[in-house]
């Protein structure tokens, strides 16, 4: 017989002997030790239980439940929820976002220079602007008086925004590595004070006297509105983006074959 012996307490989790119970404790699952504790003690002890005994796999009963418990008053509780939610769901809350987000209007600015995929500087100071609606998209070289502008289908418009709000992730772009007008007053000062340690805050101090390398001006259908800028070097995903919008106005003309699906591969 394989049977796990003794009789299961669900606030403390454990297998205990049929002694341990009392006659209405037994019916209930709780142990005569747990049921002398303190009612608050003792289904926070139970909901802890529950949480860490939850399967891999959630019902999205489960998950719905997780998810809630999260925002638990009870600390421990909304750590727990928090830490075992993140583990099984570690894109949620992006994938959430990109689900809601479609870009409508972007203007896109690379100051500085532009690394091609052999690692040499293929242009500098350059400005993209993307209309969905126009489907255009507008290539503007700082050191040239010359704008050029391409038309896409609509389709092939509406796939590139979703690529860079979906593969580029670009309303993270403030979280992952930015400075934004929107970050609140606290953080600041915060980071200010945090400056002492000299790697981490000190890029997003208020008072920038560089030039950004990078900009972003964003504008969604549901309208919301997002202003980036970074000062380090280009992070990899923005050099990326800007040699595939570059790319769209060198080989148009081969545009035609449907290999064009194979968007470059980014995460
Ligand atoms: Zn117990």
């Amino acid at each position: 017989m394989s049977k796990k012996h003794g009789h299961y307490c669900k606030v403390c989790g454990e297998y205990k002997s049929n002694e341990s119970f009392s006659g209405s404790g037994h019916a209930a699952h709780i142990c005569k030790k747990c049921a002398a504790l303190p009612a608050a003690q003792r289904s926070e002890a139970m909901i802890l239980t529950k949480l860490w005994n939850l399967p891999w796999q959630l019902s999205s009963q489960q998950r719905d439940w997780l998810k809630g418990l999260q925002n638990d008053s009870r600390p421990e509780v909304a750590s727990t929820a928090k830490e075992l939610y993140a583990d099984r769901f570690p894109y949620a809350e992006r994938n959430e976002r990109k689900k809601q987000l479609h870009i409508l209007r972007m203007e896109f600015t690379i100051c500085g220079e532009v690394i091609d995929e052999y690692g040499d500087v293929c242009c500098e100071d350059v400005q993209f602007t993307l209309d969905r609606k126009e489907h255009t998209v507008t290539l503007h070289r700082e050191n040239e008086t010359m704008t050029m502008q391409i038309m896409l289908t609509e389709k092939d418009m509406r796939k590139l925004l979703n690529v860079i709000v979906n593969s580029y992730e670009i309303f993270c772009w403030e979280d992952d590595y930015g400075f934004s007008d929107a970050a609140d007053t606290d953080d600041l000062w915060e980071a200010e004070w945090e400056a002492e340690s000299p790697d981490e805050a000190a890029p997003e101090e208020p008072e920038h006297e560089d030039s950004p390398s990078w900009t972003v001006s964003v504008r969604y259908t549901n309208g919301e509105a997002q202003e980036m800028r970074g000062y380090d070097d280009l992070p990899d995903r923005v050099n990326e983006l800007a040699l595939e919008l570059l790319a769209l106005f060198e080989d148009e003309p081969d545009m035609e074959d449907d290999e064009s699906d194979c968007a470059p591969d980014v995460r």
